[in-house]
């Protein structure tokens, strides 16, 4: 039986899990990855890389990779209510960046897992999952059996398993159906053939029946969002010509996308993104820490789930860092990353909500409509304000 001593073993490897590996592995620090899925088996996520996860890869000298893999930098995202202009976002101006990157999440994960591979100190176990595990007395995870058949003695524990995470359930024994909210009204998305209007920027439109449209480009393709009323939704898909769909799009989606809603035909499919809200307030205990969507779900109107994971790895990495290098004690080191984190993952969750509820209510929405955050700023004061607003209640939707 082999029994492996690690400085981190983190359970998922989502962009999230990855990017914490690669970060860690780059300080020098021994890290195990224990993946569920096949090393083939793709994981769907967010498309989008806004200022605040660029900024995290580019310090870690992955800016140019994300370019060559693909990625493409854009500046500018028209957002519209009820068919009219309501902003035009320039990242050139609203962000120090200065961009914001379109990137399919698993292209990302891919990236990043080649990089962890090549690291001496950094190793990943596909087709695994935890077995087993022991406590000691004071309640930290001491040794853990895999489904390998492998021990693993590791320092820290780092739950970064997704929505339904096993450590945050498992080992943690946190309960979240109390604090997570399901939105009522879900999002699809689908792919057609790239038109003019796309290529040029992004479009997003949003309508006062809870509806929405987003448009942008993605791997030489129109990816599009859509968003109703759960009812209204499975009607309009249930009705295979799209016709119904492509006519209550026209209702809100302006003559500027008329080319995309054209690419719109019978055998377009589309498939279900969960969204949900939740932001639980214990990111830690003893040894064990959690991040990504284990402690957050986030609505994909903000385009930041994926920023938002590689933020956690980013500043959980840090403070790992910190501790293993004996500058800090363990538990004061994850205080810090909740004490960080929790306050910015609140206010981007809030602020999804807020814009969200407001659809019906132009005024609302346009007072909701946070261009700082909208870019991923992170402006303390601003995110301050957005987390105390008083939020509107789901049953609204
Ligand atoms: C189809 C889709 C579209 C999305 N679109 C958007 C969007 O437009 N905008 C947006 O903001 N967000 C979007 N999201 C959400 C965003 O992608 C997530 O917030 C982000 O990927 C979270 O990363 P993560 O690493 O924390 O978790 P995940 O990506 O969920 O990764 C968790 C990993 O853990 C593994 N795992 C789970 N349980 C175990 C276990 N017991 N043992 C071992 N491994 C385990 C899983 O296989 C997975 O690889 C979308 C998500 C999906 C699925």
């Amino acid at each position: 039986m082999t029994v492996e001593r690690v400085d981190v073993l983190i359970n998922g490897g989502g962009i999230g899990g990855i990017a914490l590996a690669y970060i860690l592995g780059h300080f020098g620090h021994r890290v195990m990855l224990v993946e569920q899925s096949a090393r083939e088996c793709p994981q769907n996520g967010a498309d989008l890389l806004k200022p605040s996860g660029i900024k995290i890869l580019r310090r870690f000298g992955l800016l140019d990779d994300i370019l060559r893999e693909g990625g493409l930098m854009r500046d500018k995202v028209r957002v519209f209510h009820d068919s009219e202009l309501l902003s035009t976002v320039d990242y050139s101006v609203a962000s120090d960046l200065g961009f914001f990157i379109l990137i399919p999440c698993e292209k990302l994960r891919r990236l990043l897992m080649k990089k962890v591979e090549q690291m001496s100190s950094a190793q990943i176990l596909f087709e695994t999952r935890i077995s087993e595990y022991k406590k000691d007395a004071a309640g930290n995870v001491i040794e853990v059996r895999l489904s390998d058949g492998r021990t693993v003695l590791p320092t820290v524990v780092v739950g970064a398993d997704g929505a339904n995470s096993f450590v945050r359930s498992q080992i943690l024994g946190i309960e979240v159906e109390q604090e997570r909210i399901s939105y009522a009204a879900p999002m699809s998305f689908c792919s057609v053939p790239l038109t003019p209007s796309v290529r040029e920027c992004n479009r997003l439109y949003v309508h006062s029946t809870h509806g929405l449209a987003y448009f942008y480009p993605l791997d030489g393709h129109t990816r599009l969002v859509i968003s109703f009323p759960a009812e209204e939704m499975s009607a309009l898909l249930a009705d295979k010509s799209r016709g119904a769909l492509v006519a209550r799009l026209r209702r809100f989606v302006t003559g500027e996308s008329a080319d995309a809603l054209d690419q719109i035909v019978e055998s377009t499919e589309f498939r279900q993104i969960p969204i949900k809200r939740m932001n639980i307030k214990t990111y830690y205990k003893n040894n064990v820490a959690l991040m990504g969507d284990a402690i957050h779900n986030i609505n994909p109107i903000t385009g930041q789930g994926m920023n938002l994971a590689i933020e956690d790895a980013a500043e959980l990495a840090r403070c790992l860092d910190v501790s293993l290098r004996g500058e800090k004690a363990l538990a004061d080191a994850l205080l810090v990353y909740q004490e960080t984190r929790h306050p910015i993952n609140e206010a981007v969750v809030s602020y999804g909500h807020a814009m969200t509820m407001s659809f019906p209510d132009k005024v609302a929405f346009a007072r909701n409509f946070n261009v700082t955050l909208q870019t991923s700023g992170r402006d303390p004061e601003q995110l301050e304000r957005v987390a105390h607003a008083a939020l509107p209640a789901v049953s609204a939707a």
